[in-house]
C-alpha cells in the first residue's frame, strides 16, 4: 500500500500538491485546462469572485480531471466551490456526503441561492422524495445530492444510484472518517465500499484539518490511495490562542463568562463538555443580559435551526454548544470561541476554534481547561465506547486515542508558542506568532539582564519598562525568538 508522501507546507508557506500529471477525465474530449476556464466563468457568475485562489484552482482542476482528490484547505478557504463548480460542469449529479442534517440543509439552501439544482436526503426524507430525487438525477436535472453517510449503508440506495449514474462523490468534512468513523458513525468507514457498489465514481475528500494519520485513514477508508493531494498550511494569523487552567468546573464557568463579557457585544461560541453544561451556561449568560442559547443534539431540530438563524442574524450573541454546532456555518464575525473543558484531540480543537474570525479580523480562541480531574478535564463527555465490531481489524484505536489525548494535554501544558504546537501537530513548519498567551507573556517579560564579569564595569541593567515600550520591530524580533523557542522545545 502506498504511503502518503505529504511533507507539510512548502518552505515558502504556499500550498503543495503531489507531482502526478493531470490527465483529462476518461472519455472526455475536453481538456482540464478548457474546463478550468469554464469553471472560472461559473465562479464569477455564481460566487462573484474573479478567480480561484491557486490551491482552489488546483483542486478544481484535479476534480475535473476525474482523479481522486484529497484537499486539506483551512477554514474559510472556499472548500464548497471546489466540488460545487465541477458538479455544474458534469452531466450527472454529484453526491455530497455531509455529517450533519443542519449542514445538509444549510448547504442545499446555499447552493439553491447560487442557482444550482440541489437536494438533500436526511433520515426524515420520505420515500416519495427519495424516488423523485433519483428520477431527477436520471434525467440529468440535478447537480448536487447531499446525504449523510448512513444513507450509503443501504445497498438498494447504492444500486439505484448506480443505475441513474453518479458523476462523482465529494466527502465534505472528511476528517469525520477518522474522528467519528471508529466510534459512533461507523458508516464513514463504509463509504469506500458504497462507492465501489456505485461503479467507483471519482471521489473528492475535503477537510480543514488533518494530521498525516488522519489523511492516511481518509485515503484508506474511502479507497482513494493514489489520490492527488492538495494541502494548504492551516495557520490563521488573525486567531489568538490562549489556555487557562481552572481548579474546578465552577471556576471554569466563571472564567468563560468573563471572556464573553470581555469581547463586548461581539458574537461568540462557547463549547462545553456536556449538554447540561451548555444549557446552564446559556441561562447564566442570558441572565446577565447577554442574549444566548444552547445548542446540542438533544434539542428539537426546529429549535436548533431557530438558534442558528438567530445567531446568524445577530439576535443571539452567544451560542453555548456541544460539538454539534458550527460545522459549515458561515458566520464571519465570530470574535471569540471559548472552550469550557478540553476537547478529545487537538484536531477537534483546531476545527472548533477555527470558527472564530472567518472574516480575517482579530479573534480569540480561549480554552479553559479544568485541573485536577484529568478523566473529566480532558476528554469531553462524548460517547467513547465503540460499537461492537466497529473497529477495523488491525487498527490500534486505543493507542491512537491515547496519543491524541496526550497531544491535547501537551498543548494545554506547554509554556512555548501554542501556534507552533498546533503547526507541529499537523506536521507543518512553525509560523511567525503574533498572538498566543505564551508568546505574549514572553514579550511582556523583562528583558534578561546581561551580567558583566567585573561588577565595577558592569553595564547598567535594562529597566523592565523598556520591554513594555517596545517598537514594532522589536516586537517582531521577539515574536520570532518566542517561536524559535517553541520550535526547539
Ligand atoms: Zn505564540
Amino acid at each position: 500500500m502506498a504511503e502518503p508522501c505529504d511533507r507539510g507546507a512548502t518552505p515558502s508557506g504556499a500550498f503543495r500538491r503531489d507531482a502526478a500529471p493531470l490527465e483529462p477525465s476518461g472519455g472526455s474530449s475536453r481538456t482540464a485546462g478548457a474546463t478550468l476556464r469554464e469553471a472560472r466563468g461559473l465562479l464569477r457568475d455564481r460566487f462573484g469572485y474573479d478567480d480561484f485562489r491557486p490551491a482552489q484552482a488546483s483542486v478544481v482542476e484535479a476534480v475535473l480531471s476525474g482523479r481522486d482528490t484529497l484537499a486539506v484547505l483551512p477554514t474559510g478557504f472556499g472548500k464548497s466551490a471546489c466540488f460545487q463548480i465541477p458538479a455544474l460542469l458534469r452531466p450527472r449529479a454529484t453526491l455530497v456526503v455531509s455529517p450533519l442534517i443542519s449542514l445538509i440543509e444549510d448547504q442545499v439552501a446555499g447552493a439553491a441561492r447560487r442557482g444550482m439544482r440541489a437536494l438533500g436526503w436526511t433520515g426524515a426524507t420520505p420515500r416519495e422524495e427519495v424516488n423523485e430525487a433519483l428520477e431527477r438525477a436520471r434525467r440529468g436535472e440535478l447537480d448536487l445530492l447531499y446525504l449523510a453517510p448512513e444513507r450509503l449503508e443501504n445497498r438498494a440506495v447504492c444500486d439505484r444510484l448506480r443505475e441513474v449514474g453518479v458523476a462523482g462523490i465529494a466527502v465534505d468534512e472528511a476528517h469525520c472518517v477518522s474522528q467519528w468513523g471508529h466510534d459512533f458513525r461507523p458508516s464513514y468507514l463504509h463509504i469506500g465500499r458504497a462507492r465501489e457498489r456505485m461503479g467507483s465514481p471519482p471521489l473528492t475528500a475535503l477537510t480543514a484539518t488533518a494530521t498525516w494519520r488522519t489523511r492516511r485513514e481518509i485515503e484508506r477508508f474511502l479507497g482513494m490511495e493514489g489520490a492527488i493531494r492538495i494541502f494548504v498550511p492551516g495557520n490563521r494569523p488573525n486567531l489568538c490562542y490562549s489556555v487557562e487552567m481552572a481548579p474546578d468546573t465552577r471556576e471554569a464557568y466563571r472564567r468563560v463568562r468573563r471572556e464573553v463579557a470581555a469581547c463586548g457585544g461581539a458574537s461568540a461560541v462557547v463549547y462545553a463538555r456536556t449538554r447540561g453544561l451548555s444549557a446552564r451556561l446559556a441561562i447564566a449568560l442570558s441572565r446577565t443580559g447577554v442574549p444566548s442559547a444552547p445548542y446540542h443534539a438533544r434539542l428539537p431540530i426546529e429549535r436548533r435551526q431557530a438558534t442558528q438563524r438567530a445567531f446568524l442574524d445577530g439576535s443571539i450573541r452567544v451560542v453555548c454548544a456541544t460539538t454539534a454546532f458550527g460545522m459549515g456555518i458561515d458566520h464571519p464575525h465570530v470574535r471569540l470561541v471559548a472552550h469550557l473543558g478540553a476537547p478529545q484531540s487537538l484536531e477537534e480543537y483546531v476545527q472548533e476554534a477555527g470558527r472564530a474570525g472567518r472574516d480575517g479580523e482579530q479573534a480569540r480562541c480561549v480554552m479553559v481547561a479544568i485541573r485536577g480531574n484529568r478523566r473529566r478535564a480532558l476528554p469531553f463527555g462524548r460517547r467513547e465506547r465503540p460499537r461492537p465490531g466497529s473497529r477495523p481489524p488491525g487498527s490500534d484505536r486505543v493507542a491512537i486515542d491515547a496519543e491524541r489525548r496526550a497531544a491535547m494535554r501537551a498543548y494545554i501544558e506547554t509554556a512555548d508558542c501554542r501556534r507552533a504546537a498546533i503547526a507541529a501537530y499537523f506536521g507543518e513548519r512553525a509560523p511567525l506568532c503574533d498572538g498566543c498567551d505564551n508568546c505574549d507573556r514572553t514579550r511582556a517579560a523583562p528583558a534578561p539582564t546581561r551580567v558583566a564579569p567585573a561588577p565595577t564595569r558592569a553595564a547598567p541593567a535594562r529597566p523592565p519598562e523598556a520591554s513594555v515600550r517596545k517598537t514594532t520591530t522589536r516586537r517582531r524580533w521577539r515574536s520570532r525568538e518566542g517561536k524559535r523557542a517553541g520550535r526547539d522545545a
